[in-house]
């Protein structure tokens, strides 16, 4: 039984965690360099920047366990701030992208492989890779956002339905360097006009560098509105209104840079945990079928693998 999962985000690699505790060995296709998707850190030479997820809550037993596992293993820990009110906020170390480690030990995943194609041969399906290769598998598992699994599933004319009903919002996001502390301010700005959050880096536990560095995420409202704008055009109004929102005069940045994400957060999820085809030994997993939360995507991948061993046994 050989079985390829497409996309190594938490999604897909919590799949890929799940099905091996069931003996199945599955080879895991990434188009990035890195694991973890949109658990995600840019480097600068003032330090990283966490530019995607900011930090995760647990709700479930099964969540909580495998972060208590990963704190075991140096690759999440508390972050203690005041925002946080009741809920304990865990983030990745040394960067977000630190969630998904303790699941790669032993796992075949092959980074800078993006499946571009997939098609139906025999019982089995076979996928294109951008390199032009072409592999072959029992059981496919797509754990991509819902647009790029869209794209995949066209290619082959697979549909499910309610996928085209998932809305996702995008999220311009800003990453700043000042060169001295901003006086007065927080380090974590929520919800202020067209800012949606903003967190001072160095709040953060076990981050490298003493660098005043700012992770700057503008609204849903506010990034859909300025969606297809030049980057470099972004920059002056975001951070402006990081100005407002944290209400200082903010200097001229010493670094700036800027990352469109247009899938960054799900406002209408699927409503059901995963995506199963028992005839076309195909699923589907994401945050996009649950919730905007990293926790959504590693149950929806947990949910899908366990479908795929029920199915497997039959
Ligand atoms: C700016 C921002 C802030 C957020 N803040 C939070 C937060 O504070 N807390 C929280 O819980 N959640 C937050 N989220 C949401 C959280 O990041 C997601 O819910 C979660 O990381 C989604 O995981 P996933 O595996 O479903 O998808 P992804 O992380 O998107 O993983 C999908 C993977 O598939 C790969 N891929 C796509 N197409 C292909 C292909 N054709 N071939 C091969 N690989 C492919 C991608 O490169 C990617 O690595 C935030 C998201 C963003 C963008």
């Amino acid at each position: 039984m050989t079985l390829a999962i497409i996309g190594a985000g938490m999604a897909g690699l919590s799949c890929a965690f799940q099905l091996r505790k069931s003996g199945l060995n599955p080879v895991v296709f990434e188009k990035s360099r890195g694991t973890g998707g949109r658990l995600a850190t840019r480097r600068s030479a003032h330090g990283g920047f966490d530019h995607g997820a900011q930090f995760v809550t647990a709700r479930d037993a099964g969540f909580a366990a495998y972060l208590d596992h990963a704190a075991g293993l140096g690759r999440a820990a508390h972050w203690a701030n005041p925002a946080s009110g009741d809920e304990t906020w865990w983030t990745g170390t040394p960067g977000m992208s630190g969630l998904v480690k303790p699941m790669l030990d032993g796992l075949d995943v092959r980074t800078g492989q993006r499946v571009v194609q997939m098609r139906r041969e025999g019982t089995g399906w076979v996928l294109s890779l951008e390199t032009g290769e072409a592999q072959s598998f029992d059981i496919v598992l797509l754990a991509v956002p819902v647009v790029q699994a869209l794209d995949l599933l066209a290619s082959h004319g697979a549909a499910f339905p309610g996928l085209e009903d998932v809305d996702i919002a995008p999220c311009w996001t800003g990453m700043f360097v000042f060169d001295e502390a901003l006086p007065n301010t927080q380090s974590v700005i929520q919800r202020a006009g067209d800012i949606a959050w903003a967190a001072r880096e160095t709040s953060r536990p076990q981050r490298e560098g003493d660098a005043e560095r700012w992770v700057v995420q503008a609204s849903a409202g506010w990034s859909r509105q300025h969606l297809e704008e030049a980057p470099e055009a972004i920059l002056p109004p975001l951070l402006e209104q990081f100005g407002s929102a944290a209400g200082v005069s903010v200097p001229k940045p010493v670094h700036a840079d800027v990352h469109r994400w247009r899938y960054a957060k799900v406002e209408r999820p699927l409503g059901q945990a995963c995506l199963w085809d028992d005839a076309l030994q195909l699923g589907l997993a994401g945050d996009w079928c649950l919730a905007a939360r990293v926790e959504a995507a590693f149950l929806s991948g947990r949910a899908l693998a366990d479908a795929v061993v029920t199915a497997t046994k039959r």
